[in-house]
């Protein structure tokens, strides 16, 4: 008996212990298995010339009810040993692991697939699995049995046919804590109505064998049990044979008017392993030089790993009934990354994949389906608010990084699409909706950096762009002022003739603003700045008086290209970005009475003065969001402040 690998196990105690109402969803899992093994093995014989009809492959279901066994097979393309062992026992995929944490949150088993451990649902339902299985092209077969908690065993058996029998022991009703209807499983009209439910799509027919009771009376073990259920011709006098349970029609075969809603959306939760209803479904049929299908959906939450580097992007891609890739990573841009879904075309496709990427034809589907995922996402953002919104809120950090890291190429797809906190209102809104609402007298599009909008309004620089009226969109996610950077510009008109900068409210030089009348002479300032500057050394590049603040004491103002929040967020990135530095110059507010004290330390008492000029640049940091560059130092200095 060998061990599962302890991830493994982790996934299968869960199965085992589960109390999850819908364990039902097993047989999808094996079934789509099933399918999945069919697709492999037919998409090989296209490949390699094997001669394989479609016609021929198959999936049966054998329901025992007095035996309590349910079998679950395929002609597809089989396990060797070391298969079974590397996808049934060790699975060293980090899938069950993530799985574990999911379902720590979620509870919801039903994602189960989206982890690549799917066949392990199997426990939920059954006290024993075996899996017969026999790779195409291989002589011997192999038994692979487990009881769930111990471990498995793989031994040599044999099988007629290249394939693989998933056998379930189904676990019995009685003696469990939580009352269960296991027995449902092994029940005709259940088996029909699950196969209708989640697996009437699949392209191979599938069939139901009810295995008579009086079979009982050949006393076989339970070994042999198995053998007779895969021997179809044994069996065949003594069972009654069914129909097949699955119209094969794929649902984007069929006219748009002739499916429902809920049809599209038990599609998309059983095929792309969600939980949740899609926010879009977008089923879209062009006729034309190019002829294709199209069924893609925008999810309304992000996939676990979606921004980690495990996930992968793609579209299924069928052509003349095949499927060619499971994930065609050429059919969507990353920015659309989220979007799931496949396409059916019926372009002679030279089935190697290789040359999938290179196919004008498929880069013309691509363009094609980018421009209808904008659309429909404009028509969202236009029509149903809230639902744009719980897309966005999943999926804004990735197109604002498509506009960055194409360095603006696509941000002609994207700009409309990206919305950010306007601090006036509070609430998300467009460029457009921006600029729309802009004062007449307005020179720029101002924006800020932070957490909330109660941070900015509390910013010294927000001060005067607020008393000016003019709103100022907030920024809070890493990625936004590297974006915008990218876009630099935005007009309501196609030709850019009105276009409006965008400009931080923490940026040197001209705001566009109308300056606060100030009352303090200037012309002996420059010494008192100068010791200041001296004194902070190369933390700030300059120390002036404010023409901007009213009531705050000091600001940070960005002198150069690089913001103190791109600072933050470059040097938090691990190649090592120490050195970059934003440029940074310390304002004082002439107006405030914190400015005579300065004024008359830098007269009296210049040892004080250094410590004020310390604490003073700390706290403009503080105000800006920005951790205390040298902790150390400030304590000192307040201390040293508070003891005179
Ligand atoms: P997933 O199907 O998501 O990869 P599973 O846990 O359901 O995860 O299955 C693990 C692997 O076992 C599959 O990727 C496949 O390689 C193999 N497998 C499962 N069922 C079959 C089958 N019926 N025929 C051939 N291989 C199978």
């Amino acid at each position: 008996m060998k061990k599962f690998k302890a991830e493994s196990q982790r996934v299968l105690d869960i199965m085992i212990n589960s109390i999850y109402t819908h364990k039902e969803i097993f047989l999808r899992e094996l079934i789509s298995n099933a399918s999945d093994a069919i697709d492999k093995l037919y998409y090989k014989s296209l490949n390699e010339n094997l001669g394989l009809a479609k016609e021929d492959f198959k999936i049966n279901i054998t329901s025992d009810s007095e035996k309590r066994i349910l079998t679950i097979s395929d002609n597809g393309i089989g396990m060797t040993s070391e298969q079974l062992e590397d996808n049934l026992g060790i699975i060293a995929k980090s899938g069950s692991l993530d799985f574990k944490k999911a379902i720590e949150k979620s509870d919801d088993i039903n994602i189960i697939g989206q982890f690549g451990v799917g066949f392990y649902s199997a426990f939920m339902v059954s006290d024993k699995v075996e899996v017969i299985s026999r790779a195409y092209g291989a002589e011997d077969a192999y038994i692979w049995s487990s009881t769930g908690s111990d471990g498995y065993d793989i031994k040599k058996t044999k099988k007629e046919e290249a394939g693989t029998t998933v056998v379930l022991h189904i676990k019995k009703d009685e003696g469990n804590e939580v009352a269960e209807d296991y027995d449902s499983f092994l029940d005709e009209y259940t088996i029909r109505d699950l196969v209708k439910k989640y697996s009437d799509y699949i392209r191979y027919p599938i069939k139901l064998t009810l295995i008579k009771d009086d079979k009982d009376e050949n006393n076989a073990s339970s070994e042999d049990d198995i053998k007779d259920t895969q021997n179809q011709e044994d069996i065949e006098k003594d069972e009654k044979d069914f129909d097949i349970l699955n119209s094969m029609i794929p649902i984007w075969k069929k006219r748009k008017s002739d499916i429902t809603e809920s049809e599209y959306f038990e599609f998309y939760k059983n095929e792309f392993h969600d939980f949740k209803d899609p926010l879009r479904v977008i089923h879209t049929n062009v006729e034309g030089a190019i002829n294709y299908t199209a069924l893609l959906f925008i999810p309304a939450r992000a996939p676990y790993n979606y921004y980690g580097k495990s996930f992968e992007k793609g579209l299924k891609l069928y052509t003349n009934n095949v499927m060619i890739m499971e994930k065609s990573k050429e059919l969507i841009p990353d920015f659309f990354g989220f979007v799931s879904g496949l396409v059916d075309t019926d372009i002679t496709l030279n089935i190697s994949r290789e040359t999938v990427q290179h196919n004008s034809q498929l880069r013309k589907i691509a363009s094609n389906l980018e421009k209808k995922i904008k659309s429909e996402l404009l028509d969202l953002l236009e029509n149903d608010r809230e639902k744009y919104e719980t897309f966005y809120d999943q999926f804004s950090v990735q197109l604002k990084y498509g506009i960055y890291e194409s360095f603006g190429a696509n941000k002609d797809v994207l700009i409309d699409l990206i919305m950010f906190k306007s601090v006036q209102n509070d609430k998300l809104i467009t460029l457009k909706e921006y600029v729309n609402a802009m004062k007449e007298d307005q020179k720029y599009i101002y924006y800020a950096c932070g957490n909330s909008v109660a941070q900015i309004k509390a910013q010294p620089q927000a001060e005067l762009v607020l008393d000016s009226g003019y709103d100022i969109l907030l920024f809070t996610d890493d990625v936004d002022e590297f974006a915008i950077k990218m876009i630099e510009k935005y007009a309501l008109d196609a030709e850019y003739k009105n276009a409006k900068e965008f400009k931080s409210i923490s940026a040197s030089g001209d705001l566009g603003l109308t300056k606060p009348e100030t009352t303090e002479e200037k012309s002996d300032d420059s010494t008192l700045t100068d010791f200041i500057k001296e004194t902070l050394g190369d933390k700030v590049s300059d120390v002036r008086v404010s023409s901007r603040l009213k009531n705050h004491p000091v600001c940070l103002i960005e002198e150069g290209d690089i913001s103190m929040k791109m600072e933050k967020v470059l040097q938090s990135m691990p190649n090592n970005n120490d050195k970059i530095r934003a440029k940074v110059a310390l304002e004082i507010n002439a107006q405030h009475p914190i400015y005579l004290k300065l004024k008359n330390l830098f007269e009296n008492d210049k040892d004080t003065l250094k410590e004020y000029a310390a604490v003073l640049y700390e706290q403009a940091r503080l105000i800006e969001g920005l951790s205390i560059e040298s902790p150390s130092e400030l304590a000192s200095s307040v201390i040293t402040l508070l003891a005179k």
